[in-house]
């Protein structure tokens, strides 16, 4: 027996294709803190602003050294975090469906362990670099070498580096959101799913948005509400871990 509404098991089993959108609540199962929510950054607010200043574009330019040991910190908090079942439910969602894309914010790289391909990583990733001064990309061999950082990377022209993900005041990618554009947002997949977070950002709230236009079918899972709860279909008071699984065995039958 599932333990999701017998209207919305039926509403799944028609589904074809499928957007789900992540953010650090399907990552908290995994041992990584959310920034909002219980157990997250914010639970000090002084430690949380803290964390969101050292990662600003304007703290990497007065003192890269500063946003680089808030990376490094974030880094060996999730020393070893492995995908958690929320993960790997959204992976085996793209091999039933016919189309699938997945939208995260995340920058710690389990959704990639866990096997998801269609990504659009929305924030980028820490894990790869470019070279302030000469342009030079770089990659970290291993995220544990991340974490053992005290200061910024420097290029091999003696250049600052940094991350290849967005920071706080920074733009997102052309080209990411175009893509988010055209596969979430242009023609919305049936179902539109939103897991782990607080979507304040109107990019991550807007497909949803599109779905719920376009007559599709959208469902949250949360522990807590957002301010999307009573915009979806669905909203499943719960953790990610339990519930995508649910999602997950109901699709492509
Ligand atoms: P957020 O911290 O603002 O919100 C997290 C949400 O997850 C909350 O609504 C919380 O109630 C929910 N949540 C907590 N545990 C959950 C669980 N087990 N299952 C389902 N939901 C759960 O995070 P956000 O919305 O992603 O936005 C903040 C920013 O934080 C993003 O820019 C992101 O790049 C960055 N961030 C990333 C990571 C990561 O990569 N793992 C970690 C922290 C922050
Ligand atoms: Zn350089």
């Amino acid at each position: 027996m599932s333990v999701l509404p017998p209207t919305l098991v039926d509403a799944l089993s028609n589904v074809r294709s499928v957007g789900v959108i992540t953010g650090a609540g399907v990552s908290a199962e995994s041992g990584i803190a959310t920034y909002r929510g219980k157990g997250g950054v914010y639970d000090d607010p002084e430690e949380g602003d803290r964390t969101i200043e050292a990662l600003t574009a304007s703290t990497l330019k007065s003192d890269p050294d500063r946003t680089w040991r808030a990376i490094a910190k974030v880094a060996r908090e999730s020393a070893g975090a492995e995908p958690n079942a929320g993960h790997l439910a959204i992976a085996s969602i793209e091999r039933r469906v016919e189309r699938f894309v997945l939208l995260t914010q995340n920058v710690d790289g389990l959704h990639q362990t866990a096997g998801s391909r269609n990504i659009i990583d929305i924030h980028g990733t820490v894990a790869e670099t470019t070279c302030m001064t000469c342009g030079r990309e770089a990659a970290f061999d291993a995220r544990e070498e991340l974490a053992k950082l005290d200061a910024a990377p420097r290029c091999t022209c003696g250049g600052i580096r940094r991350p290849n993900a967005v920071l706080f005041g920074e733009v997102l990618s052309e080209k990411k959101v175009r893509q988010m554009h055209d596969e979430l947002v242009a023609d919305p997949p049936d179902l539109v799913l939103l897991a782990g977070t607080s979507a304040l950002f109107p990019y991550i709230a807007q497909p949803v948005f599109s779905a719920k236009t376009a007559g599709k079918l959208t469902v949250e899972v949360n522990p807590e509400t957002t301010h999307l709860s009573d915009v979806v279909d669905y909203w499943l008071e719960g953790k990610a871990g339990a519930l995508i699984p649910e999602i997950a065995a109901c699709l492509g039958g």
